[in-house]
């Protein structure tokens, strides 16, 4: 074989993972070279490894011109998550599309704090009568089900597939699309497909079957951090998810106010509040009687970030 020319070096996988991450780090992507490999990978249909075990194979025209529509994408600060179809969190791949927020990293540790909360309930409700329903587990906001689906992984964990769940999840949202992509992705999960409601926050919840818990992360994004966040969020991601009034605490006051009736029946309360937001939390809590009942609780990265509720529990604080 001759020399090589320049079209064919720069079609070689190598080369255009280097061209593609500079492109990338242009647009101020977090880890550019990562996400050049995520979307070669995709545009190949083969796993990331497939691309170190060939840095000098060619693309055919097809595979380039799907490479090509995918970073195009990803240029214009559409999230990757959303270029991709998929977001991780915790043990799930979700699908994700525009309409429904991309699961992040800082709600990850709410779930294990929900999940201890879940387990002190159960031991509490124990010896109740085993023939009816188990209690609700209610997500409100549901999204992409990340919250909700994460739970009833830890409760096929905990008793295995072939027993059911002792409590009957139940996802909520304002708006259909998340319901769906909910649905969706139990599915693609294999789980069961969780009880799934339109109401706004709880106002359409009518049960006589006790609540265990009520889980949240509620848009919580005040107007003058609305202005600073970044262009691939506030541009394409829903901002009925992030938007919670000009103090970014509309929607947690709403959920406190309204879950209140489910606090005297014991039912604890789980929700994602803002990394700068602890002090407003707090004087919510305490406006509602509620701080002795109370923790705020850190989350990967040390901050402040989720408020949990036990009224059941011995109070904690004094
Ligand atoms: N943590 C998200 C962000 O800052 C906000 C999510 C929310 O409002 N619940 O983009």
């Amino acid at each position: 074989m001759g020399g090589l020319s320049n079209d064919s070096v720069s079609s070689r996988i190598a080369r255009i993972l280097t061209d593609a991450a500079e492109q990338l780090a242009s647009i101020g992507a977090g880890n550019p070279r990562f996400e050049a490999e995520l979307l070669l990978a995709q545009a190949l249909d083969k796993p990331r490894v497939y691309l170190f075990a060939h840095p000098r194979a060619e693309l055919t025209p097809a595979e380039n011109s799907r490479f090509l529509a995918l970073l195009e994408r990803r240029l214009e600060s559409v999230p990757i998550q959303y270029v991709m179809g998929s977001a991780q969190f915790r043990d799930l791949e979700l699908n994700v599309a525009p309409g429904v927020l991309i699961p992040r990293p800082e709600t990850e540790l709410l779930v294990d704090y929900a999940w201890q909360a879940l387990e002190r309930r159960r031991e509490k409700l124990q010896g109740g009568d085993s023939s009816m329903p188990g209690p609700w587990l209610i997500d409100v906001g549901v999204g992409s089900g990340a919250i909700l689906l994460s739970m009833m992984q830890e409760e096929r964990k905990r008793c295995g597939s072939s027993e059911g769940s002792w409590f009957q999840p139940l996802g909520i949202d304002l708006l259909p699309t998340p319901l769906t992509s909910t649905g969706n992705n139990a599915g693609k999960a294999r789980l069961p497909r969780p009880a799934l409601m339109r109401s706004d926050f709880l106002s359409a919840v009518t049960t006589d079957a006790p609540i265990a818990g009520i889980l949240s992360n509620p848009p919580y994004v005040s107007a003058s951090e609305m202005e600073a966040l970044p262009v691939e969020i506030y541009e394409y991601e829903p901002h009925e998810a992030l938007f919670g009034g000009v103090d970014g605490m509309s929607a947690i006051r709403i959920l406190l106010d309204q879950a209140a009736p489910y606090f005297q029946q014991g039912a604890f309360f789980c929700c994602e509040i803002g990394g700068a937001q602890a002090e407003l939390v707090r004087e919510a809590l305490d406006e509602r009687n509620l701080w002795k009942w109370s923790q705020i609780l850190p989350d990967l990265a040390g901050k402040p970030r989720v408020v949990l509720i036990e009224p059941d529990r011995d109070p904690l604080l004094p």
